[in-house]
């Protein structure tokens, strides 16, 4: 794992420098791990809700959405567990009095074996050069026989210690392991504890009357309980999915790497509604079409790997990450969950009405088994704004602050900039302004010299700058500046729409995916 933090430190000062994302509450010192989005932050994060809505529900002519509400019946979270199960182990370090998970120190100490794992591939390339063959290297070098055997006995060990509850045994490993705390430095640690992560609230308005209910800790019950419904009205046959996205509120005890881990947070969940033994099958389809929608957005295949859990949750039969090289290094972007028939048949059973789907080829009824695809839109975000943020040295020597983000995802596709202030350049600039926002998100600026204009609109990832300048005042043409390549055409103000929308359209990706 090779970690990034000046680039990660760069990527939290960009966002608030240009307007993508403020801490809450910023005034009264702020409200930890929550966030707000700014002026181009909810751009980008609209194009990326968009986006996946348009290719995980409209592409697909067995899936539909839909938008539950955040605060549901308080039976729904026991019948899903969460009011049992849904613990993080934690662990307090006694010197520093600071609270950690359990299961994250040891991961991250696995993390740091791999770096050293990285390292020694680094200097094996540098040594053979272009005879490495990595994949030999790794399943012969004793080394890295060694780490991987270490990260895989310490990863299972937790695991079974998790799945058996044996709390003790995981702090057990911490000590063995000598794991430190990072901010104390001593091996000073409780014991470890489980701690429930959903927020309470009440629904009423006098103490003795008032129900307690929970914010939802993700937004698929909000699917489940509304598999029968949707079915019916929408005369689904199985296989099918639904999907929504929406926000999720967990008590998370360590919140820390910005909008990678926060309070409230957003997810897009699609639950796909199987034929019960088929499941497998499934679950292997969406992983792979998953990876390859984000394969398909172009920020590195290299940049993507699953990791298939160990511990299963209790109610999947598989479970696999998309993990995401963040700066801090490779951590989950997305879940795909194999949930077998758990949620339906508890809901059923709590809600004593029959969860089944009639199969009108089998003349039979089933409670249908569900592959969950389950993505964090925040940590979405982060990924495309760490992924696309670039200092380039350019040819006279000068730097400049880039966000290559794919123009569909940009929050404005188009930046008019009269060259002057003056011999009516700007109304003109205005015009083309007000014809355009018809079609795309555009913006207008015409304070500063131009240059410092285009590094303004580089810095929040603007494709297209257009430059009105005298000669459109004589020809009608306009020259439109590409952010990536800073390659200008001169073009006529009629062809300007067609000349955008093709290349700022997401039509092309999603007929890859
Ligand atoms: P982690 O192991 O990182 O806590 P998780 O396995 O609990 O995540 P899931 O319950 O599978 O996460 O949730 C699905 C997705 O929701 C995750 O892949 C992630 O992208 C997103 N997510 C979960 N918790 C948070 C959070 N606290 N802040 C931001 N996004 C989150």
């Amino acid at each position: 794992m090779s970690l990034n933090l000046d680039k990660f430190k760069s990527v939290i000062s960009h966002a608030k420098e240009y307007g993508f994302i403020f801490q809450s509450s910023e005034i009264y010192d702020g409200l930890s791990a929550v966030y707000d989005y700014a002026q181009n932050g909810v751009e980008l994060k609209n194009n990326i809700r968009q986006y996946w809505w348009k290719s995980m529900v409209q592409m697909h002519d067995n899936i539909v959405g839909i938008d539950s509400a955040v605060l549901m019946h308080p039976t729904v979270w026991k019948a899903s567990g969460h009011v049992d199960a849904f613990n993080d182990p934690l662990i307090d370090n006694k010197d520093s009095k600071k609270r950690y998970r359990a299961d994250v120190l040891v991961e991250d100490y696995c993390a740091k074996i791999e770096g050293k794992i990285e390292k020694e591939i680094k200097k094996a390339i540098k040594r053979f050069g272009d005879s490495f063959d990595k994949e030999q290297f790794i399943n012969t070098n004793s080394r890295i026989i060694g780490y991987n055997k270490k990260i895989s006995d310490i990863l299972s060990r937790l695991a079974k210690s998790l799945e058996n509850e044996d709390l003790e045994d995981v702090r057990n490993l911490i000590i063995e392991l000598e794991i430190v705390c990072p901010i104390s430095g001593s091996k000073n640690w409780t014991d470890v504890k489980q701690f429930n992560l959903m927020f309470g609230t009440k629904l009423g308005a006098s103490a003795d009357t008032a129900t307690d209910l929970f914010l939802r800790p993700e937004t698929a019950q909000g699917i489940f309980v509304n598999f029968l419904n949707v079915q019916k009205t929408g005369r689904m046959k199985i296989p099918f999915g639904i999907a929504q996205t929406g926000k999720a509120f967990r008590n998370e005890i360590v919140a820390r790497q910005f909008i990678f881990r926060m309070r409230e947070f957003e997810q897009m969940e699609m639950q796909f509604f199987v034929k019960p033994v088929t499941q497998a099958d499934w679950y292997e389809k969406w992983k792979e079409s998953r990876m390859k929608w984000h394969v398909s957005l172009g920020m590195g295949e290299d940049n993507y790997r699953f990791h298939d859990h160990e511990k299963l949750a209790h109610y999947a039969d598989a479970a696999s990450d998309i993990e995401f090289k963040f700066p801090f290094g490779f951590k989950e972007l997305e879940g795909i969950h194999s949930r077998t028939d758990f949620d339906l048949k508890q809901h059923q059973e709590f809600s004593g009405k029959k969860l089944q789907y009639y199969d009108n080829e089998l003349k039979e009824s089933y409670i249908p088994c569900v592959v969950e695809t389950s993505i964090g839109l925040d940590r979405m975000f982060l990924a495309i704004l760490s992924n696309s943020l670039k200092e380039e040295v350019l040819e006279n020597n000068t730097t400049r602050t880039v966000l290559k983000i794919p123009p569909f995802l940009s929050p404005y596709k188009v930046a008019l900039l009269p060259l002057v202030k003056k011999d009516g350049l700007p109304q003109i600039a205005k015009d083309i302004y007000n014809t355009l926002k018809l079609e795309f998100n555009v913006t207008y600026d015409e304070k500063d010299a131009v240059g410092r204009r285009y590094r303004r609109q580089d810095a929040i990832g603007t494709p297209y700058c257009i430059t009105v300048d005298h000669q459109t005042k004589d020809d009608n043409t306009i020259t439109i500046r590409e952010r990536d390549s800073m390659q200008q055409d001169r073009i006529p103000l009629t062809e300007i729409e067609k000349y955008i929308k093709d290349k700022i359209s997401f039509n092309p990706t999603l007929l890859t995916i």
